[in-house]
């Protein structure tokens, strides 16, 4: 009985997934109203009544084609299905010994390397998503300073160890991370960017680690650099960077959430030159892999560094596994079964399949560039590099810009985020779910027109 409630409102919910495409964008109405704890429950039909008439009207259409706030995917079939079956076996992926899970997981980050064309020196672990992956990579490069004069931070504290963090435009969330693991959030240095771009200026980036090991050569430098910036879409130089890191044995993380999908277009000789020098590197599925939230990936060529990182030793967590459980490589303890989702969409559409939806949301990007270049209300921000259109009213002033954006999330039609680009306020269209289409942008193409 039980089975076959569940089994109907999955397929009511599933005929829905259609209406994606005519749903808000945004909801109108997103706060749901206070009221008291049941005291005795309403049952499972209870809970598909309440979500039904007073939760999902609520919820915005961001799994839908035209939600191109942030840098946000959408869920593919397979591995929405994937994600329900990873719930209902509720597998624990913390060490192996009692599943297959743990060694669907490494597998999959295998594949991934593969899909990326990276060297099979990177191993790694799946995240909740690319913020707690950076939290790992501020962890591993602090771990790794400490090693250099003697340190393990990871028993001992940071305390005595010398080390910098460098880097260009990181971004928040690893600005977040460099907090969490104890460098501050205010403490990193700057490095300058080349001109309209958020990429690092080499120089600069060279004249401040000679300065920073003049003052103190004990110092560990770590440099943080970012392939594909969420705002202008620049990838910092990473085969130079790398060069100079290996001169100065300075730690390289390269936060490449959702700009690693360029290696599917152009190869490893495109934008992300280089990235297989990196010490560590952060993606996100949940982005342009389309699969559910939540779900990042961390990858190291160092995970002997990354365990000493994680792994504490307990009586009841021992392990028979030959290979380093995941609860030792990563944060959480428990851990759910997040590859599989994404170990689901690779098998089912394929290097060729994941590369034609890049490819498709690129062709968009283009599109809406081409009219905002060509209409008479609009101007570029910036040129459209990849996936992300920056745009603003023709010589409007920031008022102007906010003004536009309100009425366009409004619409209903389409939903876009603001962004800041050379000090100006900006709008930012991101695009990166499977379901957009050529259509989607001539119906925000038509929601833009009216406000010209
Ligand atoms: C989205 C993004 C992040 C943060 O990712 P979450 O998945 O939201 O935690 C980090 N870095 C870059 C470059 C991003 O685009």
């Amino acid at each position: 009985m039980e089975h076959m409630h569940l089994i109907s409102a999955l397929a009511e919910q599933l005929s829905h997934q259609g209406e994606l495409n005519n749903r808000p964008v945004v909801a109108p109405n997103d706060t749901y109203p206070y009221f008291a704890l049941p005291e005795s429950g309403f049952g499972f039909s209870g809970f598909c009544t309440e979500f039904k008439h007073q939760i999902e009207p609520r919820l915005s259409g961001s799994n839908g084609p035209r939600y191109w706030g942030f840098v946000t995917g959408g869920a593919n079939p397979t591995a929405t299905y994937a994600d329900w079956l990873v719930t209902s076996l509720n597998q624990n992926v913390s060490k192996g010994g009692d599943s297959a899970a743990s060694n669907i997981e490494r597998l999959t980050l295998k594949w991934l390397a593969e899909l990326f064309e990276l060297p099979n020196t990177f191993d790694g672990v799946f995240t909740t998503g690319a913020t707690s992956a950076n939290v790992l990579g501020a962890l591993v490069a602090r771990q790794y300073a400490g090693r250099q004069s003697g340190i393990n931070v990871a028993l001992d504290g940071f305390y005595g160890v010398e080390t910098k963090v460098l880097s260009a435009t990181p971004h928040a969330s690893m600005v977040k991370a460099l907090g969490f693991a104890g460098f501050g959030q205010k403490q990193w240095e700057a490095i300058k960017t080349k001109s309209n771009s958020e990429a690092l200026a080499l120089d600069s980036l060279i004249s401040n680690l000679k300065a920073l090991k003049l003052q103190n050569p004990k110092c560990v430098p770590i440099v943080i650099a970012s392939a594909g910036t969420v705002t202008g879409t620049d990838y910092d130089d990473l085969d130079s960077i790398a060069k100079i890191c290996r001169e100065y044995q300075a730690w390289l993380h390269v936060d490449a959430a959702f700009g690693i999908f360029e290696r599917l277009v152009a190869g490893p000789n495109g934008k992300t030159k280089g990235l297989e020098y990196a010490d560590s590197i952060t993606l996100d599925c949940h982005k342009w892999l389309n699969v559910p939230y939540d779900c990042g990936v961390f990858l190291t060529k160092h995970i002997e560094i990354l365990k000493q990182t994680c792994h504490v030793d307990a009586p009841y967590l021992a392990n028979e596994d030959a290979e380093i459980p995941f609860m030792s490589i990563g944060i959480e303890n428990s851990r759910r079964f997040r590859a599989l989702p994404v170990f689901a969409t690779l098998l089912s559409y394929g290097r060729d399949g994941v590369t034609e939806q890049i490819k498709n949301n690129i062709k968009c990007a283009e599109q809406m560039a081409n009219w905002i270049r060509r209409s008479e209300g609009f101007e570029l921000a910036k040129d459209c590099l990849l996936n992300v259109v920056l745009f603003k009213p023709k010589n409007g002033s920031d008022e102007d810009t906010r003004n536009v954006l309100k009425k366009v999330n409004q619409s209903g039609k389409v939903f876009m985020t603001p962004g800041r680009w050379q000090g100006q306020s900006i709008i930012r269209a991101a695009f990166s779910n499977w379901r957009t289409t050529n259509e989607d942008v001539e119906i925000a193409v038509r929601v833009l027109s009216e406000l010209e």
